[in-house]
């Protein structure tokens, strides 16, 4: 458990194109969260920028940063390399800052193992559907086929991580989701109060309902 005056890192993972960066731009915005900003191999998106988004960088820096032992975690992600500052997070946590992360199941796996002497609460997010999954895809990715096909692909076996995280919310109104996702974050710090407890157990079972249905659903719906 971290100290009062000590910083928490929130996680937040989903199959692509959930809605999980969105979200956690929301939360930093009007919360008191500092995002992560990663490392990545991949080319940016037309809206997206160097420092703000993503550091950009090649393999060989990649590599690099690996072998100088920079990161706190890193993992391949549709070809692509990924990785989080070890020392820009540890040194946020340590002033205080809170944390957030974007990040995928294997970072998740990789920063719970470290068991750092920071609460992490790990929150798992989840499209309405598949069809409205790839229309979102479709639209951020700018109506590239490819890409897209890739990551609708990655789906079924993306989406079975949600048992391995504290909280699993569906995206459908994006403020609807928002307020789950603060409303679970701040009960945490009332974490003795048996009201927040039997709230978020009772919303928790709901959502694990919703979400075998989707399972369910979307396996047969090909696309
Ligand atoms: P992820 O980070 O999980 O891959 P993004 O946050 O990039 O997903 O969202 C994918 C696309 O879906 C973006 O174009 C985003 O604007 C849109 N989006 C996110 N949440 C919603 C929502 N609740 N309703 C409609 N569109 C959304
Ligand atoms: P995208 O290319 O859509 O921005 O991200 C693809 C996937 O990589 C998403 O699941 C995203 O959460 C994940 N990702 C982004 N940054 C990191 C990181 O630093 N570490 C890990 N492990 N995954 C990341």
């Amino acid at each position: 458990m971290s100290g009062n005056n000590e910083g928490i890192i929130v996680v937040l993972s989903s199959p692509s194109g959930a809605g999980k960066t969105t979200l956690v731009k929301e939360i930093s915005r009007k919360k008191n969260y500092q995002i992560s900003i990663s490392h990545t191999t991949r080319k940016p998106r037309s809206i997206e920028k160097d420092g703000k988004d993503y550091y950009f960088v090649s393999d060989s820096e990649f590599k690099n940063l690996i072998d100088q032992d920079r990161f706190l975690e890193y993992a391949k992600v549709f070809q692509h390399y990924y990785g989080s500052s070890k020392d820009v997070v540890l040194k946020k946590l340590e002033s205080g800052q809170n944390v957030i992360f974007d990040i995928d199941w294997q970072g998740t796996e990789q920063i719970k193992k470290q068991k750092l002497n920071y609460r992490i609460l790990t929150i798992f997010i989840l499209p309405p559907s598949r069809d409205e999954l790839y229309k979102r895809l479709l639209n951020r990715d700018r109506n590239d086929e490819k890409i897209v096909k890739e990551r609708m692909a990655q789906f079924n076996e993306d989406v079975l991580h949600w048992k391995d995280y504290d909280f699993a919310v569906i995206n459908d109104d994006l403020e609807n989701c928002y307020k789950k996702i603060i409303k679970f974050i701040e009960s945490e710090d009332n974490e003795n109060d048996p009201n927040y407890q039997k709230y978020f157990s009772s919303l928790i079972k709901k959502n694990i309902c919703n979400m075998f249905k989707i399972i369910g659903v979307l396996k047969f719906n090909i696309i």
